[in-house]
């Protein structure tokens, strides 16, 4: 994204602008958080990179093309949004259909998809007979049917109970580690952001102005699958990223607009 401003309405007196001037360049393999309070404009610059919304200015840019719903790029809601009346694999297969697999080949491809989301034999379920997290997991797989090379993911798990939310980041966090796809997660959470990303950057709309990214944090700690999430939450250096972090919220949020 260079100098990439979104404004919504239609009209010059009811115009919002939401993010102004970001620029913002996705490195393959990296892992970005975008972390902010709520109404600074992190799920608007998600919506931009997805192609559900156009910069008003600058201009957003996925591998050289105009950014695409579809494609090569994968995303997962708050809300898992599944169809209820198809079962967890009915759901899995119109994704791969709409990414052109072929018949015969979907059903292999549903048991891989729902043996990396841990849900392994759940293919005949309903959809209403899960529950919140496995639900997110079917969301996961779905936006894994394409095999995207980018994974926009919006406030995932903030609809989940703590238990299952630190499971599902861990999860994600091994997924992305061992596959080398492309993140851009959204999250209000210092918590979560030092947890999964590889670096934070930090996004604020101090006092009503527009959205703009106004620091960056590199996170540096192990990020191998074999990470026992629990000894690294432990970790002196996650206390101290979380806490950098949570600092450089707070001044975000009492910038001069
Ligand atoms: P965040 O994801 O950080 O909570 P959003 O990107 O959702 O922030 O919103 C940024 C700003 O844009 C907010 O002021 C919000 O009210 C406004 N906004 C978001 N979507 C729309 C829309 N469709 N129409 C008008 N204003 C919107």
């Amino acid at each position: 994204m260079k100098d990439v401003t979104v404004r919504y309405g239609r009209h010059a007196r009811a115009l919002t602008t939401a993010v102004e001037d970001v620029s913002l360049t996705l490195v393959d393999g990296e892992f970005t958080v975008l972390v902010g309070p709520s109404g600074c404009g992190k799920t608007t610059l998600l919506r931009v990179v997805a192609g559900f919304e156009r910069a008003s200015a600058g201009a957003a840019l996925v591998r050289d093309a105009a950014p695409a719903p579809g494609g090569g790029t994968g995303i997962v809601f708050q809300q898992p949004r599944l169809f209820p009346w198809r079962t967890v694999g009915g759901n899995l297969a119109f994704a791969l259909a709409r990414h052109g697999v072929p018949r015969e080949q979907r059903p292999s491809r549903i048991a891989e998809l729902l043996d990396r989301v841990g849900l392994a034999g759940m293919g005949r379920r309903r959809t209403w007979e899960l529950s919140g997290g496995q639900q997110q997991r079917v969301a996961i797989a779905r936006a894994l049917a394409g095999e995207p090379r980018l994974l926009l993911m919006d406030e995932p798990f903030a609809a989940l109970d703590a238990l299952t939310r630190e499971r599902l980041q861990e999860e994600v966090r091994t997924l992305a580690a061992s596959s080398g796809t492309t993140v851009l997660f959204v999250t209000h959470s210092a918590e979560e952001a030092v947890l999964l990303g590889t670096r934070v950057l930090v996004m604020a709309a101090p006092a009503g102005a527009p959205g703009r990214i106004v620091a960056e944090l590199p996170v540096d700690l192990p990020r191998d699958a074999g990470t026992d999430p629990a000894a690294l939450r432990a970790a002196p250096e996650f206390a101290r990223l979380r806490g950098e972090l949570t600092a450089t919220m707070r001044e975000a949020a009492t910038l001069p607009a």
